[in-house]
């Protein structure tokens, strides 16, 4: 088996990894679902005989040990890294690559608390921040051309533009310029793209969207191949702590198992919304990669299996945007995405607040759709109604 849990299983495709991956049964009791671990501190052997390496909850766990490996084995990786939140595993990477002095390129379009982070929490660190359009390789180049970069940072598609940028002609033009790249591939999740086989370093996720993918659980991770790359996290993610909690990584993993079946679904309810709301009067803009017209759509169709369950629109009436926002029913008025359960976010005063007034900001007309697994008429009859009461 490719994954790291060394139970040989014969699990090779996604979705057999994703039910099997780091799950091997428990060998005590043949428990088919692996206990869950809240023990904090484990029974030495004499002074540093440690069984199988536990020691200490922040070192090591065997139920995020279980999570860990699910992950490297569903994102094609070899070590995985579970963290507390997102932006835990966000700001581990960082701090374990950059150092001051350096530059990250950010793409143009990204979750508004990965530019806090790295304008609000490194900046003043002295880590310096340019952001560049990733779907365009020629301006990347130049950008590169212009000051060395270690880290190129990209959201594909992205948050909340669904823009979609060429991960493979990423690679080569950042690996030309000696720069990691990264993408945080929380929209597409690994059962729709696989950023490592593509040929970017490290994949990040919130693992609270779709990989927990029930709304019940707050995470982060992170995905790579680089031994001594991966070396560093561990050492960070031990030093400051960030890492989730044994019932936290329990949920994860129990999403992570039903994670392409969610993701099919969700990806068929985005595209009828998607093609919905591209025919209604009161829409002026549909943003979604399924659809033939959008600018990434032959890249997304490309490296992409399906194309998820994120939709965004603009208002033709502007101002309208922030009531219709609070006019659905079915989908409801929240933060996040990535749920079973459908939701609508305004991101200028919710997800991309702290974006207001920077090169990020998104435009006041904009309303973010996180398509979920309910019924799809449902789900259009409720956008319809909504965007009749304007
Ligand atoms: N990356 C993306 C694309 C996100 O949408 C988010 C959160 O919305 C994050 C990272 C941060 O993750 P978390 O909220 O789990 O810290």
């Amino acid at each position: 088996m490719s994954d790291a849990s060394g139970t040989g299983s014969p699990a090779r495709g996604f979705d057999s990894l994703a039910v099997h991956a780091g799950q091997a049964f428990d060998p005590t009791t043949g428990a088919v679902i692996p206990p869950v671990h809240f023990s904090t501190t484990y029974a030495q052997d004499g002074i540093g005989g440690l069984r199988n390496g536990y020691e200490y909850g922040r070192s090591g766990n065997p139920t995020r040990t279980a999570l860990e490996n699910q992950l490297a084995a569903i994102e094609g990786g070899t070590r995985g890294f579970s963290f507390a939140s997102g932006l835990a595993a966000e700001d581990a990477l960082l701090r374990a690559v950059l150092k001051p002095g350096d530059d990250v390129l950010l793409g143009s379009d990204v979750y508004g608390g990965t530019h806090r982070l790295l304008a609000k929490i490194l900046g003043p660190w002295g880590v310096g921040l340019r952001i560049v359009d990733m779907s365009d390789l020629d301006a990347v180049a130049a950008a590169l051309a212009e000051g060395h970069a270690p880290i190129l940072w990209v959201e594909t598609p992205s948050n909340p533009l669904l823009k979609i940028t060429d991960i493979a002609g990423l690679a080569r033009v950042g690996h030309a310029a000696g720069a990691l790249v990264v993408v945080d591939n929380t929209f597409a999740s690994p059962a729709l793209q696989r950023p490592l086989d593509l040929g970017a370093d490290v994949v990040v996720h919130s693992a609270t969207k779709y990989l927990g993918g029930h709304s019940d659980v707050v995470g982060g991770a992170l995905v790579l191949k680089d031994d001594a790359l991966a070396e560093k996290v561990k050492f960070l993610q031990f030093a400051v702590g960030a890492v989730s909690g044994p019932l936290d990584a329990f949920l994860t993993t129990r999403g992570i198992k039903t994670l392409g079946l969610r993701m099919q679904r969700h990806s068929e309810n985005a595209a009828s919304v998607a093609s919905f709301l591209q025919g209604h009067e009161r829409v002026a803009k549909v943003y979604y990669p399924g659809l033939s017209d959008h600018p990434g759509h032959e890249i997304a169709a490309r490296q992409m299996k399906a194309f998820g369950g994120i939709v965004s629109l603009a208002l033709a009436d502007g101002p309208t945007a922030r009531r219709f926002a609070e006019s659905t029913r079915l989908f409801q008025l929240a933060e996040s995405l990535g749920g079973v359960e459908s939701l609508v976010n305004y991101p200028d005063e919710m997800t991309h607040a702290s974006v207001r007034g920077t090169e990020l900001a998104v435009p006041e007309e904009i309303v973010r759709l996180s398509v979920g697994v309910e019924s799809a008429d449902d789900l259009i009859d409720d956008l319809d109604r909504a965007l009749s009461s304007l």
